[in-house]
């Protein structure tokens, strides 16, 4: 069978060196702050989602050798509460030259916070970053993809060169506010390791637990599309989930296959984004997406009348 030439995407963008598509792996390291966020004065007595979460501690630095072993830089998303609280987990990925980003400050949901509230909590972390790193972060994830109705303007205003939480493409583009352009690099839940791995009966996330092999596969398939037609891959993982042994493993080989390709091309988030920055000062067209898509409810009005049962 031979399948007629369809181009999936319709405007691809170029990638550096005449790549087929741009792959980057992503860890959030959220450790237990959404524990003290979300259960407060109860969260010392949860011990042991507190270890299933601080298995951060032998993860990360596993991580790292693994990208060592194959000579990669990626970029870790950090809430800043976590930075402050794990200062050594923050040091040894410094000292490898990975880049580090912004994840709220206690994995606070911006789209749960008043505009005032949000704009602290960006803040606060944004100082907890450059005084941990010497530099503001380029990029942005809001914890859990909460991004509020503000979100893309506070970052705009405050000079951030990249967000990390939207899913409206396959390649970057471009969010559009008032205050100025961001660039988005997007992924969706198929590349999260949440659906794939995070059972915890306390937390009350009883999903079945894929094998190594299974949740892979799910990647795997969205890379071969990425690699066909010209697409982003953006690894959203957890050092706790994707960073235990079984899973290491299978993430190692995964990027030893994907690096045997011809044309792939592996880069940290704020490499990727600075790329579409001189794209778009190239003048090559990159699609807008202007933010807020809604800024109050709709109509009321337009609200379909109550469901009428079915006889
Ligand atoms: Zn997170």
């Amino acid at each position: 069978m031979t399948l007629p030439k369809i181009e999936m995407i319709e405007r691809p963008l170029e990638w550096p060196g005449g790549a087929r598509c741009a792959v980057s792996f992503t860890f959030d390291i959220d450790s237990d702050s959404f524990l003290h966020l979300n259960y407060g004065e109860r969260a010392p007595d949860m011990v042991a989602t507190t270890s299933w979460l601080r298995y951060d501690e032998i993860a990360i630095p596993r991580i790292l050798r693994i990208y060592k072993a194959f000579g990669i830089k990626q970029t870790f998303f950090f809430p800043a509460w976590c930075m402050e609280t794990y200062p050594h987990l923050v040091d040894v990925i410094l000292k490898d030259g990975h880049e580090i980003g912004h994840h709220g400050f206690l994995h606070e949901s911006p789209n749960n916070l008043k505009p005032d509230d949000e704009c602290m909590w960006l803040d606060r972390s944004i100082e907890t970053i450059q005084r941990m790193t010497g530099r503001k972060p380029a990029g942005y994830r809001a914890p859990v993809y909460d991004f509020s109705s503000h979100t893309a303007e506070l970052l705009a205003k405050r000079g951030f060169l990249y967000d990390a939480s939207l899913m409206a493409d396959d390649i970057p583009y471009m969010l559009s506010t008032k205050s100025g352009d961001v660039v988005e690099l997007p992924s969706h839940w198929a590349l999260d390791d949440w659906p794939q791995f995070a059972h915890n009966i306390e937390l009350q996330y009883t999903m079945p637990i894929r094998s190594p092999d299974e949740a892979f596969a799910v990647y795997q398939s969205e890379f071969e599309s990425a690699y066909q037609h010209g697409g982003l891959f953006v690894g959203v993982w957890h050092p706790w989930l994707t960073g235990r042994l079984a899973r290491a493993d299978r993430l190692a080989k995964f990027i030893a296959e994907i690096r045997s390709r011809q044309g792939v091309w592996i880069a940290s988030m704020e490499e990727i984004a600075t790329h579409v920055r001189k794209l778009q000062s190239d003048n090559v067209p990159i699609r807008k997406v202007s933010m807020p898509y809604y800024s109050t409810a709709i109509d009321k009005d337009l609200k379909p009348v109550q469901r009428v049962k079915n006889p």
